[in-house]
């Protein structure tokens, strides 16, 4: 097929690439994204365009013969995975040796999925981070911005502290305080106004009927409603959906993709060459450096630095459950987070478990601080990549996790729960959500995400922070590629 040459291609469509659109675009500059999974914006046969947690269908994986939720039992039994058809559903886990990773697939990536807390990081720990970044720019301008931009609101304290939806989380409040731990009220994309209509029955039901890891079918200010929205109101960028970037080539003016164009059921349509003057990857930590290692290991970009793949970590993710009476109403949008981060590294959101029953359980994804670091590598047999990481790497975010935990069920007279994440598991150490790293900011790229050793080449995702931000990412990675935006579009784009 004859190659179509765009000014600038985006490959992926979460919080990076979107950013990169939306600035492109409104530079006048012609711009196409290429997104692997949906657009999630049909109705299915049931009148909803996506799948609820509780009775799960194709919809709720990417290509998956059973679910796999992060809660492998309830009460000791099998009941939270379903068997499913093969298809582009909205949620994928890859699996690597000792690691797992969750990940939106879909127009808006991992904004789809997620539990839409929105979260700026300490300012001590960003500096810690990312020495490089001009913090007062970052704190004073983009994060301000990336905020505004994504629509970000917070609970009404009156509805949290009144609303049933939200006893689970006052009551694991007050037994956290009772341990002297406090608390934070965690912002969200969740429209909270919606969320009360909810509760009120004026409004349909979707972080009040359990919905999150599948998508929510109302109230969630995802990417394709806010960033997005925006980039196609240019008129200069379009999303094409179902296109998989599989090779990256280097032409004489600029670079040549081989990308693959199938049907929701994995049919292969179409290979097709699309070229572009100025490429920006937006893939994600796991889907950008996948895509750059196989092309330096390839030889089609053989100057690339050996810096890729390195530096990855799952922000310190650790899941835990308590015993706890939590009420059998639960909002799935979570809104408090115990902040233990000054004496244990551990700032842990008080997660919902929307059954809709009365589960008798607390459960927590704690994010902590993790010195250690994986490293991917390209595998030549099965052409994708391997990641370095053992289990053992885990310890010190469990140590961390459980001397905050302890603690609380001592004072409370309460006990971990033994059944939630496989038989006698008490703590997670083997997946994440938030996988960062890969084309460190400053080692595979410059200070601005420009590859080194390829003139218009771009990383504009969670790839760039190295593998720990201290809070749920999506707000640094958005605020960080409002930055590097700024100055690519000011300085390489510019005429
Ligand atoms: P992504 O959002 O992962 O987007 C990458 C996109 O690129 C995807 O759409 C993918 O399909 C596409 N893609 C990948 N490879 C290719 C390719 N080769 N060709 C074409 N397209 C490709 N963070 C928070 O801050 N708050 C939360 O509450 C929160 N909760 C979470 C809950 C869950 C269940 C999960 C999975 C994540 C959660 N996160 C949360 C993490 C957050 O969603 C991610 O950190 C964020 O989405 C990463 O953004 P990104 O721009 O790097 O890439």
């Amino acid at each position: 097929a004859k190659a179509d040459t765009n000014e600038a291609v985006v490959i992926g469509t979460g919080y990076g690439a979107a950013v990169a659109a939306l600035r492109l675009g409104q530079k006048g500059i012609k711009t196409t994204m290429l997104e692997m999974g949906q657009l999630w914006n049909q109705p299915a046969h049931d009148g909803k365009v996506f799948c609820s947690m509780l009775n799960p269908d194709r919809r709720a994986m990417w290509f998956k013969d059973c679910t796999e939720a992060p809660l492998e039992t309830l009460l000791g039994l099998p009941l939270v995975n379903r068997p499913i058809e093969r298809y582009a559903g909205v949620l994928d886990k890859v699996h690597f040796q000792e690691m797992s990773v969750y990940l939106g697939r879909g127009v808006g990536g991992g904004s789809l999925v997620n539990g839409g807390m929105a979260v700026t990081p300490k300012r001590e720990y960003f500096e810690e981070v990312l020495p490089q970044v001009d913090a007062d720019e970052m704190y004073g301008t983009f994060f301000p911005l990336a905020n505004k931009t994504l629509r970000v609101n917070t609970i009404r304290s009156a509805f949290l502290e009144s609303t049933s939806w939200y006893q689970y989380a006052r009551t694991a409040r007050r037994q956290a305080a009772n341990a002297g731990y406090g608390t934070q009220v965690i912002p969200n994309v969740y429209d909270f106004a919606h969320m009360e209509g909810e509760a009120r029955g004026t409004k349909p039901k979707s972080a009040l009927a359990g919905e999150v890891i599948y998508g929510n079918n109302h109230g969630k200010m995802s990417l394709d409603k806010t960033y997005l929205a925006d980039a196609l109101q240019t008129g200069n960028v379009t999303i094409k959906t179902l296109h998989h970037v599989k090779r990256i080539q280097k032409r004489p003016n600029g670079y040549l993709l081989t990308v693959e164009h199938r049907d929701p059921f994995g049919e292969l349509l179409a290979t097709k060459e699309i070229g572009c003057r100025h490429l920006f990857l937006g893939a994600g930590s796991l889907g950008t450096t996948e895509l750059l290692l196989r092309a330096r290991e390839n030889g089609e970009l053989p100057n690339l630095s050996e810096e890729i793949g390195r530096g990855w970590g799952p922000n310190g993710n650790v899941m835990t459950a308590r015993t706890m009476l939590g009420g059998f109403q639960q909002s799935g949008m979570p809104v408090l987070a115990i902040d233990a981060w000054q004496d244990h590294e551990v700032f842990a959101e008080i997660a919902p478990v929307p059954a809709g029953i009365e589960t008798l359980a607390s459960l927590y994804l704690a994010i902590t601080k993790n010195p250690e670091r994986g490293t991917f590598h390209y595998d030549r047999r099965t052409d994708g990549i391997t990641l370095d990481w053992r289990r053992e790497q885990m310890k010190p975010s469990i140590r961390a996790v459980k001397g905050v935990f302890d603690e609380i069920n001592r004072t409370n007279l309460t006990t971990y729960r033994p059944d939630l994440f496989g038989i006698g598991k008490v703590f997670t150490d083997d997946f994440t959500y938030h996988p960062l790293g890969g084309c460190l900011l400053g080692r595979a790229t410059d200070e601005y995400g420009r590859v080194r050793g390829y003139d218009n080449l771009y990383v504009t995702d969670s790839s760039l922070i190295p593998g720990s931000i201290g809070a749920n990412p999506f707000v640094t990675i958005t605020a960080l590629a409002e930055r590097n935006l700024s100055r690519i579009t000011a300085t390489n784009l510019n005429h």
